[in-house]
């Protein structure tokens, strides 16, 4: 067994007290070592043998769907293989580094709200040249501040849901002399048209969530053999069994008869959702009868004032407010239909569900590519428009409900729920296929050997 101590920490108090205490009878040598800290704390390990595997999941929240996706992949891993892989999600430039990459989660709202910034910032560093000598100049400068933050959890695996998160991390493992020892994969996040930051030839796996962004990653120098096509990973509760509608709709008090629409903009409650809202209550207001033809859902995600302002107004019909939700599988569940931004996540999380999407805003760049896949594949529709949006929802409701169906079944046709299993299982193989080196300690396969 070997205790590992923090790499930070001086290997000759590492090594104050190493023994070697035994050998296995197996076929597969063991040897058992102990190793101290200079707390004390003693970690032991056997080499080669069969251990847990840390797996460490890089995102930021720049939006909500790097988060969804990082720990649908952790609650896949743990409903696959229990306690066979220890999972930890992280946000390690905004733990480890300083400006600008520890605060990306503000620059990136600040942009997305003056959204030609956005725009601009997103078509001017997709050469290669730029976003490389940029990323190459940040690496050099936060080498160190990488190198401890993902050093720090000892990782076997490094699976990466953000497209800021390849190149840095990858030149670390190669100064580090941990290519063959640490696993590294990118799930892009994106349906369509992704930057080119996702897409690093140095990774063991690109798990690509459509075939338009298999092509973009041959383009940009991906081999076949690297790319996998499963789709976007989900959040297992949206794959798996699931109350039924009118079992969801009870347990969120909702009303029984009413068709619902779910209206939303991503994690960050963004888009004209204001405005759509209110022209909802009125469009599902039946003047002549007086009473609501529908009932209306609205997730306002962390933006807190958009959720007051909404609580605020009078409505006709039922409607609910709410702000950050953890249980959207049940909202989507208990709805037949759904406003949103093209955000990726809630587009993928709808299809499973089986929820006609109405496209009201995309960001520009990544986003833009979602609208023809929903609309081209008949998933849903497209429009700016707060009041056509509030029309369709009322014709779908009342004399197209026809329309509502096939649009519904059109989605299931597009949902890969099985998407997040097949990736953790396919991660899985890669790591059984790693050689004996992928099971030695950090402090003999890394280059903190040189501190020796
Ligand atoms: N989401 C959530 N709770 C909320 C609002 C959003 O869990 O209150 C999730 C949503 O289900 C989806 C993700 O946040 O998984 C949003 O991702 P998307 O790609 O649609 O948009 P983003 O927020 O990343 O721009």
């Amino acid at each position: 067994m070997v205790m590992a101590a923090s790499p930070r920490k001086s290997i000759n108090t590492v090594f104050r007290r190493v023994g070697v205490s035994g050998f296995g009878g197996s076929s597969q040598k063991r040897a058992k070592y102990e190793v101290q800290d200079e707390d004390g704390n003693m970690e032991m390990e056997q080499i080669g043998a069969e251990r847990t595997k840390n797996v460490l999941i890089l995102m930021s929240d720049t939006g909500g769907g790097h988060r969804a996706s990082a720990e649908a992949i952790r609650d896949a891993f743990k409903l696959e293989f229990g306690d066979e892989y220890r999972i930890i999600v992280k946000d390690v430039w905004k733990e480890y580094t300083g400006w600008p990459l520890n605060d990306m989660e503000n620059q990136y709202k600040f942009m997305i709200k003056h959204v030609q910034l956005w725009n601009v910032a997103f078509h001017s560093t997709s050469p290669r040249w730029i976003h490389g000598l940029y990323l190459a100049a940040i690496a050099a400068f936060y080498a160190k501040e990488v190198e401890a933050g993902l050093m720090e959890y000892k990782p076997d695996i490094i699976i990466s849901v953000h497209p800021l998160m390849q190149h840095i991390p990858l030149w670390v493992l190669k100064w580090q002399g941990l290519q063959k020892k640490v696993i590294f994969v990118t799930v892009i996040t994106d349906l369509n048209t992704c930057h080119r930051t996702w897409f690093h030839p140095g990774v063991n796996r690109l798990y690509c969530p459509s075939e338009e962004v298999v092509k973009r990653a041959l383009l940009d120098g991906l081999e076949e053999s690297q790319i996998r096509v499963f789709g976007l990973p989900i959040r297992p509760s949206f794959c798996r069994a699931v109350l039924s509608k009118d079992d969801s709709r009870v347990e969120l008090e909702m009303d029984p008869e009413l068709p619902a629409v779910l209206l939303m903009g991503g994690g960050e409650g963004m888009g004209p959702v204001k405005k759509t809202a209110k022209a909802l209550g009125e469009s599902l207001f039946d003047d002549k009868l007086g009473k609501p033809i529908g009932q209306l859902v609205i997730i306002c995600g962390r933006n807190e004032n958009l959720a007051n302002t909404l609580r605020s107004l009078e409505w006709k019909i039922p409607v609910k407010v709410r702000g950050f939700e953890k249980q959207m599988v049940k909202w989507m569940g208990a709805c037949d239909c759904i406003i949103t931004k093209a955000g990726p996540g809630t587009i993928t999380e709808a299809l499973i569900r089986g929820l006609p999407i109405i496209l009201n805003d995309y960001i520009p760049g990544q986003e833009k590519g979602n609208v023809p896949y929903v609309v081209d594949n008949g998933a849903g529709v497209f429009t700016r428009s707060p009041k056509e949006t509030a029309r369709i929802v009322a014709d779908w409701f009342t004399t197209k409900t026809d329309e509502l169906k096939r649009m519904s079944e059109n989605a299931l046709k597009l949902a890969q729920p099985d998407a997040v299993f097949d990736i953790v299982k396919d991660i899985h193989e890669l790591a059984c296929l790693r050689g004996p080196l992928a099971n030695l300690p950090y402090m003999f396969t890394s280059s903190f050997s040189d501190l020796i």
